[in-house]
């Protein structure tokens, strides 16, 4: 048979990297090869890390041959990466094959972590901007421009952990994007990340954030997702966290409480509850008891956030008026919280001198397009 150009093109259009194993089975048995192959291939690609299919050497030459002209394994490159001199924080710009960027953060502990040494995090986007509007969020100001494939959110940490001199040892679904709207290849990547004959990494060292969708909540706690679960709470008054996050016309606090609780209920498993304390805004003591209440309801811990300027996105409106509290503004809170039983943490800000931080993150060149 004779292959025209657009023929083998087609053909050669499948990218293995970021298919799961019942993926790879589907793709290896339409390609005529045993189904027992995929296993193999899914080995190389997580677990050995291979980039190319010369690499995969307990497949025949002919299969290597055969696999280069039907798929591809897709790599990314780094545009740019940034240093912290502050913290030795690395944010990476990665150029993905539509020309597009994102950003992902790899984090070393304080040098005063008990876990020092063994520890290292790695911030990572699910989505290209975001649409969810949270007036305190630079990725904000990107609008939403499209979901990362699971491929795409996995060669977030493949890439990053070959810059990396230590393992990579946590993952924090934290960057740019709502985890919860691209809920199905989050997951097919959590399910890689977390498979020993996969990338390896124990669901216990995974956090996933969300604004605050109670329906993907509940869905989690059905499905005894193993990771770690966290709210982006921020405000327990409907009419602050509307303001805030608009997502709250959709889901009421209450309706967020209720599905945490029964997150709790159903997988036994303790949630994390993140508040960026903003000055005059969600601090006052009724904020607090509130808080304090609302902590009480759950099995929890609540990371209090310092607020990380966004200035970058030149913001106008409500999100101008934003500040955050000062240190002892934080430390007072936190003491409240400590004194009333509630387990509560300061969150550590790494990389704010590269503006890596948390919510700080927007591809410059994607807002300029959009501008
Ligand atoms: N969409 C998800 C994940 C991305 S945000 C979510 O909303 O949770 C990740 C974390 O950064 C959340 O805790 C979020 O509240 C926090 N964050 C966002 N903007 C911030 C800012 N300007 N300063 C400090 N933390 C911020």
């Amino acid at each position: 048979m004779i292959l025209s150009k657009s023929n083998f093109f087609l053909m050669a259009d499948t990218n293995l990297k970021g298919l799961t194993l019942a993926g790879l089975e589907q793709f290896i048995v339409s390609i005529g090869e045993p189904k027992y192959r995929a296993a193999q291939i899914y080995q190389w690609l997580y677990k050995y890390r291979v980039t190319s299919f010369d690499g995969m050497t307990n497949l025949s030459v002919a299969l290597r041959q055969k696999l280069s002209e039907t798929a591809y394994i897709e790599q990314f490159s780094v545009a740019t990466s940034q240093t912290s001199k502050a913290d030795g924080t690395v944010k990476f710009l990665y150029e993905l094959s539509d020309g597009k960027k994102i950003e992902t953060v790899l984090i070393p502990p304080r040098v005063t972590a008990v876990d020092a040494e063994e520890r290292m995090t790695l911030c990572v986007s699910t989505q290209i901007g975001c649409a969810l509007d949270c007036t305190f969020c630079a990725t904000a100001s990107m609008g939403f421009i499209r979901n990362l494939t699971t491929g795409e959110i996995l060669n977030q940490f493949l890439t990053a952990q070959t810059f990396s001199e230590k393992p990579i040892t946590n993952i924090v679904f934290m960057g740019m994007g709502e985890p919860m709207l691209n809920y199905d290849n989050v997951m097919s990547a959590i399910d890689i990340i977390t498979d020993q004959n996969g990338i390896g990494l124990s669901s216990r060292r995974i956090t996933l954030s969300t604004a605050g969708y109670a329906n993907h909540i509940r869905k989690m706690a059905d499905e005894d997702r193993k990771i770690k679960l966290a709210l982006s709470l921020h405000s327990l008054r409907d009419d602050v966290r509307t303001a805030l996050m608009p997502l709250t016309k959709k889901f009421k606090v209450e309706d967020l409480l209720a599905a945490l609780e029964y997150y709790n209920k159903k997988t036994k498993k303790s949630v994390m509850l993140e508040y960026i304390v903003f000055e005059g805004v969600n601090d006052t003591d009724q904020d607090v008891q509130l808080l304090i209440k609302a902590a009480r309801r759950l099995d929890c811990r609540v990371n209090l956030i310092p607020f990380h300027s966004i200035d970058i996105t030149n913001p106008k409106g409500y999100s101008a008026h934003l500040h955050g509290a000062s240190k002892e503004g934080l430390e007072q809170i936190w003491k409240k919280l400590r004194a009333n039983d509630v387990i509560t943490f300061i969150r550590h800000s790494a990389g704010v001198d590269i503006d890596a931080a948390c919510g700080q993150l927007a591809v410059k060149n994607e807002l300029e397009i959009l501008n």
